[in-house]
């Protein structure tokens, strides 16, 4: 009979959350002072939380790729209008609602709005329509343009 004695100075490593893994985050008031810890971070995550240093360990936020809507103009500016989207979590937040993970879409001001789940699929489907409406009006446009130029000619 064979028995498995534990040891009595090992401490075993909590196990990670599933759906993380464990990466270094530098937190600290100046580069100087700064510490690596290491954090749990989500796999949608894209940030590079040693690059982008916090204060607190408590403001990190996990944010995974960007989608990004850019409007172009033949008038002033290049991409005057710009939507980005991005999921992001924020592990310790006091609402629920953040610290699940949400999407959160900005303007190129940073200005934006953090969506559930279900609230960007509805968004998503507001897209589509939109998308097909200004289908419709360069197809309007683009036969107006085309009967003016014939009677011009
Ligand atoms: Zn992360």
């Amino acid at each position: 009979m064979s028995s498995t004695v534990q040891p009595e100075n090992v401490v075993t490593f909590p196990a990670i959350k599933p759906g993380h893994r464990l990466v270094p985050a530098k937190v600290g008031r100046t580069n100087d002072t700064s510490v690596i810890a290491y954090v749990e971070c989500p796999l949608f995550c894209i940030e590079d939380h040693v690059d982008e240093p916090v204060r607190n360990i408590e403001d990190i936020v996990h944010r995974g790729d960007t989608a990004s809507l850019l409007v172009p103009t033949f008038g002033y500016g290049a991409y005057p209008i710009q939507m980005h989207a991005s999921v992001e979590n924020d592990p310790v937040a006091a609402d629920p609602q953040y610290r699940a993970a949400y999407i959160s879409v900005q303007d190129a001001g940073g200005s934006g709005s953090h969506l559930t789940p279900e609230m960007a699929e509805r968004l998503a489907d507001e897209a589509v329509k939109f998308a097909s409406q200004l289908r419709s009006q360069a197809r309007t446009a683009r036969l107006h343009n085309k009967h003016a130029v014939e009677v011009a000619a």
